[in-house]
């Protein structure tokens, strides 16, 4: 046996990995576990061009725990190492790559991440142990065995051991403060989230599984029993979607995959896209487009992001753009800095790149399923609806190619783009400003009313509600310079779309000035502003409104965006129709207290026909209605 010392300028090394990277020490595993598929990988590989002339047995990775011992093992069966490599890769290079890591990162932020990149793989295994060996037989030919062994000191022993098989066992014996790691669940947990799709099988103990009894014996039904049986826990899937050809795979397979990836998940995917880009960058995919409910939040940060089938995180972030964190699924790239700040990746040319070629390829996706089956596209647009436009309002090429397969839907359940739609209203919904007037209805039971009269009119009412629909409304009248949206019940049909032709009123200036305060007396005046307009006599007596812009101004109060000190005032217009005939028949009243009863009367009803009548006011009127019949 020989001691020797690593090769190491700083003294006590290992505190200061112990102390720096105790924030995420179950990494260890994914280090070392990817070292031993690397072996394998690379002993494939040497197999393949005939450097290794040996048998190569079915190649796998264990993970070994033994409690008893107080150690977890793990076992390859790849390329080995010499002595001289033991001496070159973990004496020196390893441990001048953490030193370095050491010296630029002391105290930093996200250290942990920089950890496989400096060549600190290996030495993570100190964070959770007292003391580590490496049991190793080289595939080269006439290799001896050898053990190195360290307790996390520079300090190292060098010894021949007995192994007769080709590969690498690193045991870790486990101190007693990261006692955790003894613990099967924690192993197996970690192993889920680190190792799942990596390239080797990894082989973790046994589990049990049912199977029908091999002697074929049956139960009291004559069913053939199902008996338990101990069989090999493998915990990953070598070939996970991502690494496939798309034309290989069918949608079934990749429906499967989504649920491998989210097993609490029961929905399926509406669709998915498979990414696989080799340059500028190396990256691969497979993104889900989920069923998108309303409440986007819950929905984000599932897309997991691995280099080689490696898991790194689940938080991408920095990496694509907000609006596509609402997707599902895996991106791999070997090209991603993980070992730097968020502010560096943002700014990394790689990354920017990345992120517009996942943009670019989603929006060309959505583009051809539009033009490719536009009834399909129509019948997963309202699940779509919500990730389209997000990410027509939050990133400009998207909202560029989004025009073409944003789908607007009118109150009788059929789809137009803005385009289309604009061309089957032009004709009449066109006001004398020129502007293609767009009226909608964010709830077509509530302004049922509203609705119906412009539908009489012979306009078209769209249907548009969802989180984001006032933003993206007014995102389109940005976009489209002759196109303007009006709520239905944001004023009277005349006033939302302008013709150049008045309706004369049968009012005369003194019966308004007469009328004006008896009906600011039947509402609340710092609510209700009263207008009289000359409206069609078939429209509604008394119309209430709330005008456009103080309903958006509201609903973005809402979403929290408008910036508005304190509360912005709920108003409305109380539009009085002077052409109706019971206005007429108001002004004929002999005395100002029938007057007043049949305002009161009208007005209730039109706060009713807006669900704005309530408590005493509602109780009331129904009181006198009642004494009516
Ligand atoms: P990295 O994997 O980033 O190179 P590590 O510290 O994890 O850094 O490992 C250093 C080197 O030790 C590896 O590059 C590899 O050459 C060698 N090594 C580590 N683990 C194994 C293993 N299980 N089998 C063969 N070689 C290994």
């Amino acid at each position: 046996m020989k001691t020797g010392s690593i090769n190491v300028q700083t003294e006590n090394i290992f505190p200061i990995i112990k102390k720096f990277l105790y924030s995420d020490h179950e990494i260890f595993l994914r280090e070392l576990v990817s070292n031993a598929v690397d072996a394998s990988q690379k002993l494939k590989f040497f197999a393949s061009n005939g450097e290794f002339k040996g048998t190569l047995g079915d190649l796998k990775v264990e993970v070994i725990l033994d409690t008893t011992e107080k150690t977890l093992t793990i076992r390859d069966n790849g390329i080995g190492m010499t002595e001289d490599e033991i001496d070159k890769y973990i004496n020196q290079i390893a441990f001048s790559g953490a030193e370095e890591f050491v010296q630029k990162y002391k105290g930093k932020e996200g250290a942990e991440q920089i950890i496989g990149h400096f060549g600190l793989g290996f030495y993570s295994s100190f964070m959770v142990s007292d003391k580590v060996q490496i049991k190793s037989l080289s595939h080269k030919e006439g290799s001896k065995a050898i053990q190195w062994e360290s307790t996390g000191s520079p300090e190292f022993t060098i010894a021949e051991i007995e192994k007769t098989e080709i590969g690498t066992d690193i045991v870790l014996f486990i101190s007693d403060e990261s006692a955790e790691f003894l613990k099967k669940d924690r192993i197996q947990g970690m192993l889920d989230k680190y190792c799942k799709f990596l390239s080797i099988p990894v082989f973790f103990g046994n589990k049990t599984e049912y199977i029908d009894d091999p002697k074929g014996e049956k139960d009291e039904n004559d069913k053939v029993k199902r008996v338990a049986v101990e069989v090999e826990n493998q915990v990953n899937n070598v070939a996970p979607a991502w690494t496939k050809k798309p034309s290989d795979l069918t949608t079934e397979q990749y429906n499967d995959f989504y649920r491998e990836l989210y097993p609490t998940t029961m929905e399926s995917p509406l669709f998915h896209i498979h990414l696989n880009v080799d340059y500028p960058f190396n990256l691969t995919g497979v993104l889900y487009f989920p069923k998108l409910q309303e409440n986007i939040e819950v929905q984000k940060n599932k897309i997991n992001l691995y280099s080689n089938q490696v898991f790194i995180t689940d938080n991408v972030e920095q990496i694509v753009p907000e609006f596509l964190t609402l997707l599902h699924g895996v991106i791999d790239s070997p090209d991603i800095p993980l070992n730097v700040s968020r502010s560096y990746l943002q700014a990394d040319g790689n990354v920017k790149k990345i992120s517009s070629h996942i943009t670019k390829k989603v929006a060309d996706k959505l583009a051809s399923m539009y033009k490719n089956d536009r009834k399909d596209f129509e019948s997963k647009w309202e699940d779509l609806k919500i990730f389209v436009q997000y990410g027509s309002l939050s990133d400009e090429k998207f909202g560029e190619k989004a025009k073409n397969f944003s789908l607007v839907k009118n109150t009788d359940g059929s789809y137009f783009s803005v385009e289309e739609f604009k061309d089957k209203v032009a004709a009449v919904q066109t006001d004398k400003n020129d502007k293609v007037v767009f009226l909608y209805t964010n709830d077509p039971i509530e302004q049922y009313g509203f609705v119906k009269k412009a539908k009489d009119r012979g306009y078209d009412v769209l249907h548009i509600d969802g989180p984001i629909a006032p933003h993206w409304i007014a995102k389109l009248e940005q976009t489209y310079e002759n196109i303007t949206f009006a709520r239905v019940d944001a004023d009277t049909l005349d006033k939302l779309i302008q013709k150049d032709e008045e309706i004369p009123s049968k009012l005369s200036k003194e019966d308004e000035e007469l009328l004006k305060p008896l009906f600011e007396g039947a509402v609340n005046k710092e609510k209700f502003t009263v207008q009289f307009e000359s409206m069609n006599s078939d429209d509604a007596p008394i119309i209430i409104t709330q005008p456009e812009f103080i309903r958006r101004m509201m609903e973005q109060q809402k979403m929290g965006g408008g910036g508005f000190m304190g509360a912005f005032p709920d108003m409305h217009n109380l539009m009085v129709n002077g052409n109706h005939d019971k206005i007429q028949s108001i002004l004929s009243e002999s005395s100002d207290d029938l007057k007043t009863a049949k305002i009161k009367q009208l007005t209730d009803i039109a706060l009713l026909s807006q669900g704005l009548l309530k408590g005493a006011a509602l109780n009331e009127f129904i009181e006198r209605s009642i004494e009516k019949v």
